[in-house]
């Protein structure tokens, strides 16, 4: 299969969408994105790698960072993690606080903000101080792109803090119920931190690969996770991984995929490649419109959906 000419029939047939949508502009430093970019790439399990469009560019990566906290927390702590944080779909916002008053403070699942928030409290605690905790995340995620050079946008995370007040109540109402550890400002800014990474789409198409592999990379042959838990990660992003539009994306595109408001959505084909998409117009539900259709035309063009 010419996965190649794929991704360039693609670029060609969502191009008059470019635009259609609204890029996120409740973090101010990413109101000022060109809304009409778009990048594909994919990674195969053996390396190769194939991109249109701004595949190369580097972009606010967001909420897909939540599945690399995910990843370390479920390393860290195992299926403790879930006395803390469920793993349904919640069919709400990705920022509700509704949901949360009346389930006493344990969100819904780890890729909701709330959730995440409660994942970074996780990993404060378990490495000992928020300095410690995002060096592992960074360096996690520096592992799995094979790119030592990935950085945090600290514009980005400054941004966020600054108009962060959603984010804080989430974690303020958490600590009411007792299911924050430490103290919400250094938690609330290490998770803007880890949000305000920056990465192009094949660098994440290729950092995904250990959740196509069962838990190890099939490059470095790293075992990050036991195939178990990859599995448990990938089933998550499935059924929760684009808030409350997620039944909508397993519709139509029918993968374990995490999207954020940055414009990227990432998706594993397991046992064959990582894919990443990007573009930064959002539809209703904060999700990349472009992008999603992008995927939803790969998973249609090469059958590569996992039903
Ligand atoms: N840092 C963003 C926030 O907390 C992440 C949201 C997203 O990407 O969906 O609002």
């Amino acid at each position: 299969m010419d996965i190649q000419a794929i991704l360039e029939e693609i670029e060609k047939e969502v191009r008059p969408l470019l635009g259609e949508g609204k890029v996120a502009d409740y973090i101010p430093a990413l109101a000022n994105v060109d809304p009409k970019q778009f990048g594909m790439a994919v990674t195969l399990l053996d390396g190769t790698q194939y991109g249109v469009g701004e595949s190369g560019k580097r972009f606010s990566i967001q909420s897909i960072s939540k599945v690399f906290t995910f990843t370390l927390a479920l390393h860290a702590y195992g299926p403790e993690l879930y006395k803390r944080v469920g793993r349904e779909p919640s069919g709400s916002p990705f920022n509700s606080l509704v949901q949360l008053e009346y389930e006493h403070g344990i969100p819904r699942n780890p890729f909701i903000n709330a959730g995440a928030i409660v994942v970074t409290d996780s990993l404060i605690t378990h490495f000992g101080d928020d300095y410690t905790a995002l060096e592992t995340i960074m360096g996690f995620i520096r592992d799995i792109s094979d790119e030592p050079s990935v950085t945090i946008d600290p514009e980005v995370a400054r941004s966020e803090m600054e108009h962060g007040y959603r984010n804080l109540a989430l974690a303020h109402l958490m600590k009411s119920f007792d299911n924050i550890d430490n103290e919400v400002r250094t938690v609330v800014q290490t998770y803007f931190k880890h949000c305000a990474v920056t990465m192009s789409a094949s660098e994440l198409s290729r950092a995904v690969l250990y959740l196509a592999n069962g838990g190890t990379d099939p490059i470095t042959q790293h075992t990050f996770i036991t195939p178990q838990q990859s599995k448990r990660i990938n089933a998550v992003m499935l059924t929760c991984g684009h808030y409350d539009a997620s039944g909508d994306f397993a519709f139509h595109v029918g993968l374990p995929g995490k999207s954020g408001v940055g414009g990227g959505i990432v998706a594993v084909v397991p046992g064959k490649m990582g894919i990443c998409v990007w573009s930064p117009a959002l539809n209703e539900q904060g999700n990349s419109l472009a992008g999603t259709r992008a995927l939803e035309l790969f998973t249609t063009k090469t059958g590569f959906s996992i039903f």
